[in-house]
Parts: structure tokens; C-alpha cells; sequence
């Protein structure tokens, strides 16, 4: 059985679906997540959206961001799940917990590393972004794309490739994306929504965190740091540094950038990127994170300084190990 067409089955049947994708979730998640549950419910389905944790600026002029309902639980209502973006069953943040028995999981994502949680499991690494997968469902299904779907979409393929600059910028994302503006996504709106539409402490937190930026002696790691204290005084949750992990991964030489991330005073998110053939994902992975090749995570328990550490050593480690 084709796996896209399970899903697309399984879809077309359901009266209801919760949709639902990642913790922590960016461009990707939320787009992925919108589109499918607007699209389902102008296919006359009853429909949800849902995330455990809150949304990264940005996203909040997506349509339909007023359905997405953040934290709790989903009402075990819904006769059919479909779980986006996400490699493992853990990082939905227990949203499935509540779920009946006999409902349907359909997992569909682009992680080369998805456990297959799913009691559907269309897994596509080679897909630039859920965004896609989406998409080709949804054509697959014969599903109305409406404008408000088709700018979920392309926000979600846009943002997963780095506005089109990273190795997952294929022919078929760029042929997903061409078709979703001919079908209404206007990308200088969406591309204004996400990325002109920010809040000025975004900035001066950005600020204390790149006066921190740090490079090893050989340049080829470098690392910044988002600190308890930095967001209290700059009155922002962690969601507002999502992307700053750029910034580190833009300097020449520089092969592996990191984010630390300080959760709690005993538990620290670690954004990892590489670029070409460095495997972050293996790295992460040592840690019981994941993600993708040249971009990954992982959570590691105790304070900033230690985790730190321990993850720079890994880091020149593995890249001593891949010269
Ligand atoms: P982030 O740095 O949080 O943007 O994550 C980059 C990539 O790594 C995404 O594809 C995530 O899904 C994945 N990722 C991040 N954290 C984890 C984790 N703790 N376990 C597995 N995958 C992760
Ligand atoms: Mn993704």
C-alpha cells in the first residue's frame, strides 16, 4: 500500500479530525497544521487545531491562527489524528494522550528518523517540508485548496527551506509553492506576516544574545546562548529566539552552530545546523534528540554551563572524527 494514499483514505473517511504537529513548532508545524485543518474543514469535515506549546512570532497572521488552540489537551472526540512535522510520539507533548483507542493516528512527516508511532505512516525525507506533504495529499485527495490554505502551505514550505535557500529547495517544493500561489498565496503578504511583523523587544533580546556569540579557537563551532535572565529582561517567552540559531550558522568557516537554550534551571533545549554532509541529527542524537541532517535538537537535563560543555566537546569531537 502506498503510504500517501493510506493517509488520503483514512482522511477521506473521517467525519473528524484533530490536527496537531511538534512542540515548540515553527513555520513549518503551525503552516502544515493550518492547512490541513482548513482544508479539511471546507471539505465539510469537523476539525481541530492544535499545538502543546506557543507559537514563535511570526506566525500569529497566518489565516486561521484564531482555531489553533494552544497547550491543554484535544476533547477525545475526534474520530481520526493527523500528526505533522513530528519524528516521535513524545514530541506531540502528550496531545495524544486522551485519544480513543480506535482512532486512527495518521503521522505524516519529512524526519528521516520517525519512529512510525502512526497506525498510518507516510514518512518522506526527501519531502522539503510537511507544508509539501500536505500538499500533494491534499491534491492527491482531490481537496479544495482556497487561498487560506494555500498561504498555510507555502508559509510552511517557505520557512522550512530558509526562504528557499537550503539543500531541501527541490523541484517539488518549488513546484508545490508555484502551484499554491496560483491557487491564492500572495507571497509578499505572507512574506511580510512572517518576517515584518515583529516586536522590537524581538531585537534588543537578539542584541544581549549576539553580544554573546562565541566561536572555538578554530572557528568551525560557534554558539550563542539564550539565557532565563535575557528573556525576563526582555519580558519574551523562548519562543521569540526560535530563529536565532541563524546567526551563528551565517559566519563564514563556521561548520556546526549551536543554540543553548535555558528552559529551566535544570533543563536546557539545544538547537543544532551543519551544513553538506555533517550529520547533526546523529549528533543530537547522541544527546536522545534528533531532527534533520543539517538541522537538529535535543534536551538535555541540568544546568547551562554543564550542558554546554558537554555538548561543545561532543561537537568538536564529531567533527574532529569527520575530517
Ligand atoms: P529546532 O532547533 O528546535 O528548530 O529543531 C530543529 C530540528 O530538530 C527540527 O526538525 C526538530 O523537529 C528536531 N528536534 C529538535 N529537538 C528535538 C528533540 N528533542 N528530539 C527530536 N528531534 C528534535
Ligand atoms: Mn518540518
Amino acid at each position: 500500500v502506498n503510504d500517501l494514499e493510506s493517509v488520503v483514505a483514512a482522511l477521506q473517511a473521517a467525519p473528524t479530525v484533530a490536527v496537531l504537529a511538534h512542540v515548540a513548532p515553527e513555520g513549518d508545524a503551525i503552516g502544515a497544521t493550518l492547512g490541513a485543518c482548513l482544508a479539511l474543514r471546507e471539505a465539510g469535515k469537523q476539525t481541530g487545531a492544535y499545538n502543546a506549546d506557543p507559537l514563535p512570532p511570526g506566525l500569529g497572521a497566518l489565516p486561521g491562527v484564531e482555531h489553533l488552540v494552544v497547550g491543554g489537551s484535544i476533547p477525545p472526540t475526534y474520530g481520526c489524528y493527523l500528526v505533522l512535522d513530528t519524528s516521535d510520539l513524545e514530541r506531540t507533548g502528550g496531545l495524544l494522550d486522551g485519544r480513543a483507542a480506535d482512532a486512527p493516528v495518521l503521522n505524516v512527516d519529512h524526519h528521516a528518523g520517525n519512529t512510525r508511532f502512526g497506525t498510518v505512516n507516510w514518512i518522506d525525507p526527501e519531502a522539503s517540508s510537511a507544508g509539501e506533504m500536505v500538499y500533494r495529499a491534499l491534491r492527491h485527495g482531490g481537496f479544495p485548496i482556497t487561498p487560506p490554505v494555500a498561504t498555510n502551505l507555502y508559509a510552511a514550505i517557505l520557512t522550512d527551506t530558509g526562504s528557499f535557500r537550503y539543500a531541501n529547495t527541490t523541484p517539488r517544493a518549488l513546484q508545490a509553492a508555484a502551484d499554491l500561489v496560483a491557487c491564492g498565496a500572495r507571497p509578499e503578504e505572507i512574506a511580510r506576516g512572517l518576517y515584518r511583523n515583529r516586536d522590537p523587544r524581538e531585537w534588543r533580546l537578539l542584541s544581549e544574545v549576539l553580544a554573546g556569540l562565541t566561536l572555538s579557537p578554530d572557528g568551525r563551532l560557534a554558539w550563542i546562548q539564550i539565557t532565563r535572565a535575557a528573556l525576563g529582561r526582555a519580558g519574551l517567552g523562548l519562543e521569540a529566539a526560535e530563529d536565532f540559531i541563524r546567526y551563528p550558522r551565517s559566519l563564514a568557516g563556521v561548520q556546526i552552530a549551536l543554540a543553548f537554550k535555558e528552559v529551566s534551571e535544570n533543563e536546557v533545549r539545544v538547537s543544532l545546523r551543519s551544513d553538506g554532509d555533517l550529520d547533526v541529527a546523529r549528533l543530537a542524537g547522541q544527546f536522545g534528540g534528533g531532527g534533520h541532517r543539517n538541522a537538529a535538537g535535543c534536551t538535555l537535563a541540568g544546568g547551562l554551563s554543564a550542558v554546554r560543555a558537554g555538548m561543545l566537546a561532543a561537537a568538536a569531537a564529531y567533527l574532529a572524527g569527520s575530517r
